[in-house]
């Protein structure tokens, strides 16, 4: 799939939006999604541009993964979590609004989870949960 490069995560990728950002490496970013269906919604994001999990090469994916393990490690820790839905959404189609491929760590149940990227979150309350993600990621 074509790849646009100024969709909301490149853009966030070059510095050019503001994230509250949890892990980044040379690779792979983790920043907490301005939109919570839950508290402590996390979404991690490979560098590589590609549009869905199917336009990712397998190496980027599997690097991708062990990032997406211990980030919902560190959620657990962090914000005493007791399951994590871990989504991703492959497509327009599926309901992907965002055309960069990304993981989301919803801490909440699937009968629980609230709608789609439609209400903002309170910015300060989201900020605090990161630091705690933070200090558990960095503690691991
Ligand atoms: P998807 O529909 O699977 O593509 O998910 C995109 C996610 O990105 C949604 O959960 C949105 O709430 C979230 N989102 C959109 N814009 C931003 C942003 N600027 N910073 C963080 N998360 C965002």
């Amino acid at each position: 799939m074509v790849y646009d490069d100024q969709n909301i995560f490149a853009r966030i990728l070059r510095g050019e939006l503001p994230a509250i950002k949890v892990y980044e490496d040379d690779q792979v970013l983790a920043f907490m999604d301005i939109m919570p269906q839950a508290e402590g919604h996390t979404l991690v994001i490979p560098k590589t541009p590609a549009v869905t999990l199917l336009d990712l090469a397998p190496e980027a994916a599997a690097y991708t993964i062990q990032i997406v393990q211990k980030v919902a490690q560190a959620i657990e820790t962090a914000l005493g979590a007791q399951g994590i839905v871990l989504m991703q959404l492959s497509g327009a189609s599926a309901g992907q609004t965002v055309p960069h491929v990304h993981f989301h760590l919803i801490p909440s149940s699937v009968h629980e989870l609230g709608k789609h990227a439609v209400q903002m979150g309170d910015q300060d309350k989201i900020k605090a949960q990161a630091e705690q993600i933070k200090s558990a990621l960095e503690a691991l």
